[in-house]
């Protein structure tokens, strides 16, 4: 059957049709044309907000943004992707979810990053025109959201002088930390999503043809090679198309339920648990159980991938081994986690029946994204079989893209 591949813009082509853009809807030329990736995360689900370790990857797939700085504080957007343009929105007015002045909808990725960059004593920053343009697919746990945040944010960087993020030939690893905390506080508080920073420090900080291996009780990072591709590899992104929300609650929810567990084992995080069986043991509630047993073995299995790929090439067993991690993340998370869904499931053990090395969920859940660890020349046969799976449980057409290891935020 066809299938439909998510196609990445080249830098070229993106900063083309961001230029055109904000050409036409302004009236005249940008300063430039920013970009800034979105991410799949390898493994290491939910555990970014218990100060456990992921491992995500940049995507080729980018949200470009032409930006420049006007001499009043007005801000006037434009996005093909969504329809509407935002008309001079006051960035003095900008205020969070639920106060005078809140911004809603994608408007508030965007002046949320000007307003969060000003809290942290950045400001004043001009207003500004921006014209954006993203191929990040929406709503697809691929973070578009942090795309469009991240890539304001070395936009802003740069326009106004500010030194943090370095040039793409030497990034500054201390104030990229700073932008994805700023970031960061423009998805929480502007745009009203209670996320960890995975997202936005995968967007600036991963490295070209490297996995990051971020731990999240600091924020350090460590860049591991990671080309799958030179070991006959890849990775398939299956893109469920099911409708994600991590706003509705549910995410809320499980951060909840870790903070319970962790008070109720005298830890600050989960991270700090040592002993898997004799926390499960000290907690009565079912529930509350399965979350910790989760993020505690997830924390294990990341910590366990990241030290087979420092060891060298994914060869022979070691292949296998990753793959049987992936595994084991997925099922525990559908398991133990609950934030897995019928789409994610078919696509899964679709991809495992098509002979795929592992397997798993990748993002918040409850729809958005899997990946799979297949064999190069099996991926458009991996693609096929989850398509037709989807076409047998009469869900919506799947898309795939295979993520290649890509370049963070700033100016392609
Ligand atoms: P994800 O980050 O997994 O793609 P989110 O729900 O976190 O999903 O973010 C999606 C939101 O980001 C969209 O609803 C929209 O507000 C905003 N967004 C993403 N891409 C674009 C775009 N190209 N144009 C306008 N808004 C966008
Ligand atoms: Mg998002």
């Amino acid at each position: 059957m066809d299938l439909s591949w998510s196609a990445a813009l080249s830098a070229q082509e993106g900063r083309k049709l961001a230029g055109e853009l904000f050409e036409e809807t302004f009236g005249y030329q940008p300063l430039d044309v920013w970009s800034a990736p979105g991410r799949v995360n390898v493994i290491g689900e939910h555990v970014d907000y218990n100060g456990g370790p992921c491992l995500p990857i940049a995507l080729p797939h980018r949200a470009f943004i032409a930006y420049a700085p006007r001499e009043d504080r007005l801000l006037r957007l434009v996005s093909p992707q969504t329809r509407e343009a935002v008309d001079e929105l006051d960035l003095d007015k900008v205020a969070p979810r639920g106060c005078e002045g809140e911004v809603i909808g994608w408007a508030s990725y965007l002046s949320g990053v000007a307003w969060a960059l000003e809290k942290a004593g950045y400001g004043p920053i001009r207003g500004f025109d921006a014209a954006l343009y993203s191929c990040v697919p929406r709503g697809g746990g691929l973070s578009s959201s942090a795309a469009l945040e991240c890539a304001m944010a070395v936009a802003i960087d740069e326009a106004e002088d500010l030194g943090l993020a370095g040039p793409l030939s030497a990034p500054s690893d201390k104030g990229r930390a700073i932008l994805v905390e700023c970031a960061r506080r423009a998805e929480n508080e502007i745009a009203g999503a209670n996320t960890g920073g995975l997202d936005q420090t995968a967007s600036l900080r991963c490295e070209e043809g490297h996995a990051l291996a971020l731990d999240c009780r600091d924020m350090s990072v460590e860049h591991i090679p990671f080309d799958l591709e030179s070991q006959g590899l890849a990775l398939l992104v299956i893109d469920t198309r099911a409708a994600h929300s991590l706003a509705d609650g549910q995410y809320g929810q499980r951060r909840a339920d870790c903070e319970e567990a962790a008070r109720l084992l005298g830890v600050e995080q989960l991270v700090e648990v040592e002993d898997l069986q004799g926390a499960s043991e000290a907690l009565e509630d079912e529930r509350l159980r399965k979350r910790m047993r989760h993020v505690v073995s997830e924390i294990a299995r990341t910590r366990a991938l990241i030290d087979l790929l420092k060891e060298g090439p994914l060869e022979g067993s070691r292949v296998q081994v990753v793959g049987a991690l992936m595994n084991d993340s997925h099922d525990s998370l559908r398991d133990d986690y609950e934030v897995s869904c019928t789409e994610l499931d078919v696509a899964v053990d679709a991809a495992r029946g098509a002979g795929a090395y592992g397997a798993r969920m990748t993002g918040g859940g409850f729809g958005g994204s899997a990946i799979a660890l297949v064999d190069r020349e099996r991926v458009e046969e991996t693609a096929q079989a989850v398509a037709r799976a989807f076409a047998d449980h009469e869900l919506g057409e799947p898309a795939f893209i295979v993520a290649v290891p890509s370049a963070p935020a700033g100016k392609l």
